[in-house]
């Protein structure tokens, strides 16, 4: 079978492996849709485990099944979560998905013809797709599940201010989800065309990331913001950030400026105003049902965010155009089909 190995952005090799056949407990998916995630393309967090294959928001089809697999069938739709939480270790019990300390299995990268689900992720993390959601559509499932889980720990409300610093996928995400909540959404990207897409996804407000966003933000809105979600990694976002949020208001840090960064926090400043800020990483098994439960009712709809569909065969471009993150928002790598894909 093809897969996609990378070694950096500018270099991803097609390669040949053996197609896999699936243990006692495992099962064999066919990858029909594979989304490329902003976080795929971040070298620093990506470099230490290279060469890989990677692509995590997998949606496919199950070919083969191991003998003592019940749960699922040849034919099934389905979507696969990159890895699965315990649930009973002391993280996982209190919420803490993400940090699990006994994460087993890790599943191979979707940017490949098939993929060999491990009996963990078979056991917990591989979900029937409900006929109304697409595999294109699929590929959101595990964003928006992270997405879902940022807002849940800001405790998000009806009818606060959410300012989205970064319009790219998940900032778009976090724009719908944010008006699917009855908030009010500013959001704020340094390239225009994103600002048009915000628009599309509901935001009430936006600004362009050079101009004087808090002034901006203040002048048009009449308060600051309630809850700040940083969907950028550039410095000077986290500054746009400090002083975009409003009195016992919330920071979220779903995006973070690289290891070699240094961030300054305003923490007097903070103190006397009782602003809160959390970090938000990835996403847990109740993330995921929600999203399933966002796309399935059409509360979220997501095609309007997907501007490129390409083969295998091109993935440096897919890449390329996620680095670039000009003329894209979602990206998605068709593996099964090499007909130079069209949406
Ligand atoms: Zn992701
Ligand atoms: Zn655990």
């Amino acid at each position: 079978m093809k897969v996609a190995k990378w070694y950096n952005n500018t270099d991803i090799r097609i390669e040949d492996m053996p197609k896999p056949a699936p243990g006692r407990n495992e099962i064999l998916v066919k990858v029909i849709s594979c989304g490329i995630c902003g976080s795929d393309i971040v070298e620093w967090y990506r470099l230490p485990r290279a060469p890989l294959i990677p692509g995590h928001e997998i949606g496919g089809q199950v070919v083969e099944t191991g003998e003592s697999v019940s749960g699922f069938k040849p034919g099934d739709r389905v979507f696969v979560a990159p890895k699965v939480p315990c649930m009973i270790c002391y993280y996982c019990k209190n919420g803490f998905h993400p940090v699990c300390s006994n994460v087993k299995d890790r599943l191979p990268g979707g940017f490949a013809e098939y993929v060999l689900v491990p009996a963990s992720i078979v056991a917990a993390g591989t979900y029937i797709l409900p006929e109304s959601i697409s595999y294109d559509q699929s590929t959101f499932m595990e964003p928006l599940a992270c997405v879902v889980r940022a807002q849940k720990l800001a405790a998000i409300q009806q009818g606060q201010t959410v300012l989205v610093i970064g319009c790219g996928m998940s900032g778009l995400l976090h724009v719908k989800l944010g008006k699917a909540k009855s908030c009010k959404v500013v959001a704020t990207d340094i390239q225009p065309q994103k600002l048009v897409y915000a628009e599309r996804a509901g935001a009430d407000i936006t600004i362009e990331a050079d101009e004087n966003v808090p002034e901006v933000l203040l002048a048009r809105n009449g308060r600051k913001a309630d809850v700040v979600i940083l969907c950028a990694s550039a410095l000077s976002a986290v500054e746009q950030a400090w002083n975009s949020v409003e009195k016992g208001g919330t920071i979220v840090f779903f995006t973070v400026p690289g290891p070699d960064k240094k961030v300054e926090i305003p923490l007097n400043y903070f103190w006397t105003r009782e602003i809160k800020i959390l970090t938000s990483y990835y996403c847990g098994p109740p993330d995921i049902l929600k999203a399933i439960d966002l796309l399935e009712t059409g509360t979220i709809e997501v095609d309007d965010l997907i501007t490129h569909k390409l083969p295998l065969e091109e993935i440096v471009k897919g890449y390329r155009l996620v680095v670039e993150g000009r003329d894209s928002v979602k990206v998605i790598i068709t593996p099964d089909d090499d007909s130079n894909g069209k949406i």
